[in-house]
């Protein structure tokens, strides 16, 4: 990160490049046969496509989903040729031609979308390759199951495709208690019997730790890539991929009894210390925070006081003394100790969601001892120029 960027910039993003490698890795490891793809979807879960694939590209990974055309068109120049990249809506009508033109691998998902890609096979006359989806218990995406009787009846519904998996979406494998993900495992072997022998692939990264059963051949691990927890209640095996910090704008001393913030929610019970950090909903830092949250700072928690604004949070600094922290000091409000499944749960929202609502407003730091280079942008759209 230039100077200029850290001096102006309210608040850093620190993105570990190589602890999402790592995280792949150790994923990867928990599989016998089954190939390891990443889900880069949003963005790559709002740390930046751009760099994450390419580095888990060099981490040896061959399998790309992203949920939209144009997320996979951006990725498409980004990865060297032998990259596969899975588009999971699928082609939306009149859109086919792109996918063959730039080699994006479809996920059909409905009979409309079989049809229009049989359609092109015909026109082209060539054989296109595609992923078939089978829904199995999310009425989201996919083919369900009594969908699935035509295309098994009519010869002709997969004739030029080349059917690279049959794939379905886990709906709850985060809890592994949950009997929906045998019922579901169960449904998808079914359908799988009956269709044309393939490949499958069936788990998420929550998907991973049911174990070997739903790993079948390609496995599609997203937010434990980025350090999200893949099992619910349990400690998490993964490495955290981001650092979050935010400066302190200005402190003050308030007497008991002084409210503070929008709403007046929040009123000092004694003689407090408050510091005012650069970092509001608007960057991700949900409102739902609002005396709940906890920033870091030398190894303290302290809690956020009051409501979250836009660009700035309040935070009760008194346990620190009076010194300690002033205008320009760095708060941690992701890194050790606070997680973004922590934050996550005060929000009462998931990990997810955290790192996909960050926004463009953190001046970014990329580390990648792998490749020895440490890069940054002050907004996303700058990295794309
Ligand atoms: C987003 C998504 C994934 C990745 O899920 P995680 O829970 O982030 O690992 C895998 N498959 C499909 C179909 C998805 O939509």
């Amino acid at each position: 990160m230039s100077p200029r960027q850290a001096l102006h910039a309210g608040a850093l993003l620190t993105v570990d490049l190589d602890a999402i490698c790592d995280n792949w890795r150790k994923l990867r490891a928990r599989l016998a046969g089954a190939q390891c793809a990443a889900v880069v979807k949003a963005d790559a879960y709002g740390l930046g496509a751009l760099k994450v694939a390419p580095a888990l590209y060099r981490a040896g990974c061959r399998h790309f989903f992203v949920a939209h055309l144009d997320e996979a068109l951006e990725l498409r120049s980004a990865l060297p040729s032998d990259a596969i990249l899975y588009v999971l809506h699928g082609p939306l009508p009149g859109s086919e031609g792109e996918f063959v033109a730039h080699r994006i691998v479809p996920v059909l998902n409905s009979l409309p979308q079989l049809a229009a890609w049989r359609a092109l096979v015909r026109r082209l006359d060539r054989y296109l390759p595609a992923v078939l989806q089978v829904d199995t218990g999310m009425a989201r995406l996919g083919l369900s199951a009594r969908e699935l009787d035509p295309v098994r009846v009519d010869r002709e519904a997969l004739r030029g495709i080349e059917l690279r998996f049959v794939m379905s979406h886990l709906a709850s494998a985060e809890d592994p208690t949950n009997p929906l993900n045998r019922l579901q495992l169960e449904r998808f072997e079914s359908a799988l019997g009956r269709l044309p022998r393939t490949r499958a692939s069936l788990a998420n990264s929550s998907g991973i730790f049911l174990g070997p059963d739903y790993h079948f051949d390609l496995v599609r691990p997203g937010a434990a890539l980025y350090g999200v927890a893949p099992v619910a209640g349990e400690p998490n095996p993964m490495r955290p991929a981001i650092r979050l910090q935010a400066k302190v704008v200005q402190t003050r001393t308030i007497e008991a009894g002084t409210p503070v913030g929008y709403g007046h929610s929040w009123t000092a019970e004694k003689r407090s210390r408050i510091a005012t950090v650069a970092v509001g909903y608007a960057d991700g830092y949900l409102r739902s925070l609002g005396n709940r949250g906890h920033v870091g700072f030398d190894g303290a928690k302290l809690p956020v006081v009051g409501k979250v604004s836009m660009d700035t949070i309040l935070v009760d600094v008194t346990a620190l003394g009076e010194n300690a922290i002033h205008e320009g000091s760095l708060v941690d409000i992701s890194g050790p100790g606070i997680g973004v499944d922590e934050i996550a749960a005060g929000a009462g929202t998931i990990g997810y969601e955290i790192l996909t609502s960050l926004g463009n407003r953190y001046a970014r730091t990329y580390v990648d001892a792998e490749t020895s280079s440490e890069s940054s942008m002050r907004l996303r759209s700058g990295s794309r120029t």
